[in-house]
């Protein structure tokens, strides 16, 4: 379901997330942009996130879009500031999961992406520090790194301005214009902001913004991040990676702490949740990373902390108009934890539903009307279990 193809000039962004800026950086080519943030750049999702790039494996099913996303942050690497740190990835298997994930790790390594299938003697040879015991083996993906997601955010920023976008923060936005069944602006608390077409990237409050009858199928959900510092700084090869069953990730970080990401659940009133990191997470990763990891024995927790992202029924985000929504209209929400790596696709779909232009990857994954059929109280799906 697209917005009309017709010339929208002055386009309105709800939000200064990774999700809006991108949006703007894209716009900003040919449009007058406005991007308004109730606080600042990165100040929500974005800024807490752990910066994890790995599409080879949350786009498996659609090789294009994970193909556009790593080649993104290679092309903006050395940009604005924004620096792409590469390092190799292991998902870590349970016996009964190492025929999926051999068969998975054979169809990507023929489509072309550098992943390959190792059993726990050959990862514990090329990584020592891992106790693999209780694992038949890993997915390697070389494709894989991080980027620090303040930076990469205001590099997006920059190159969006630098293209004549005008950011206004602190500013918000309190409801939409609607004439006649088109989007004509937005309210904030002090002005009207005329608008030939309005992006809501608003993360979980997107919902909340939409006329009534509209509907988006997002629910908000928490997720958290605890770092410790181990006896002797990781090497500078210690790999990112992920262990399913227990529904935790990890990445260094560049002094040689190890970032340890999971504890997820969905919430219905986010706005009564601190960025406190549970106590019951923190326990839960002093048992297990001193056993799957040498040298955290007597780890110091250096710092933890949790935010608010936004589910979809199927872990993909929603960039499109809703249905029933007014003319203009598009929202850029529910990236369910993967909003960073993600964030690539951001831009050339809302381009695609505004101009018709359309991108190298087909943009149908991101389309609201896939959800017809789902409730609106849809069971929340982790990506640790995709
Ligand atoms: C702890 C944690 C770890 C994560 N780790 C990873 C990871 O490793 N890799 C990865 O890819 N993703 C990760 N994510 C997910 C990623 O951070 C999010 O998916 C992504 O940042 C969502 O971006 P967004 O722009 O949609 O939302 P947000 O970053 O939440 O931005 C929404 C913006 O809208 C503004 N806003 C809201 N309402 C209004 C209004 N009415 N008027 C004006 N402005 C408004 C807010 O102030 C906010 O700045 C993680 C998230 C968390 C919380």
């Amino acid at each position: 379901m697209c917005a009309s193809t017709k010339e929208r000039d002055h386009v309105v962004i709800v939000g200064a997330g990774v999700a809006g800026c991108h949006a703007a950086r894209n716009l900003a080519v040919d449009h007058e942009v406005t991007v308004l943030d109730r606080s600042g750049i990165a100040a929500e999702a974005t800024g807490l996130s752990a910066g994890i790039v790995a599409p080879t494996l949350f786009y498996s099913d659609a090789p294009a879009v994970a193909r556009y996303a790593n080649g993104f942050f290679r092309e903006f690497d050395g940009s604005h500031g924004f620096s792409f740190t590469k390092r190799d990835r292991i998902d870590v298997m349970t016996e009964s999961e190492a025929a999926e994930a051999q068969d998975l790790a054979t169809r990507l390594s023929e489509e072309g992406f550098p992943v390959a299938y190792r059993d726990s003697s050959a990862i514990t040879e090329r990584y020592q520090q891992f106790n693999l015991e209780e694992f038949a083996g890993a997915v390697v993906y070389e494709d894989t790194g991080w980027v620090d997601p303040y930076t990469y955010t205001t590099a997006l920023q920059s190159a969006a301005r630098e293209r004549g976008a005008t950011f206004n923060l602190d500013v918000e936005v309190t409801d939409l214009v609607v004439d006649d069944g088109d989007v004509s602006g937005v309210e904030t608390e002090s002005e009207t902001i005329d608008a030939d077409a309005v992006v809501v990237a608003a993360g979980w409050r997107t919902s909340r913004l939409l006329p009534d009858g509209v509907e988006v199928q997002i629910r908000p959900y928490r997720t958290q991040v605890v770092v410790l510092e181990p006896g002797e700084p990781l090497s500078t090869e210690f790999p990112l990676g992920r262990v399913g069953t227990e529904h935790v990730y990890f990445r260094p970080e560049h002094n040689g702490d190890l970032l340890i990401g999971g504890g997820h659940y969905p919430i219905d009133d986010p706005a009564s949740y601190t960025t406190d990191v549970d106590e019951s997470f923190r326990l839960d990763i002093a048992d297990f990373i001193p056993e799957f990891v040498d040298g955290f024995e007597k780890a110091g927790f250096v710092n933890g902390w949790a935010g608010i992202d936004t589910a979809s029924p199927d872990t993909r985000p929603i960039i499109d108009a809703p249905r029933d929504a007014p003319d203009g209209l598009l929202v850029a929400t529910g990236f369910n934890g993967l909003g960073i790596m993600t964030s690539p696709v951001v831009g050339p779909t809302v381009r695609e539903r505004l101009t018709g232009d359309s991108p190298s990857f087909s943009t149908d994954l991101f389309a609201a009307d896939r959800f017809e059929d789902v409730p609106e109280s849809f069971e929340y799906v982790s990506t640790s279990d995709v």
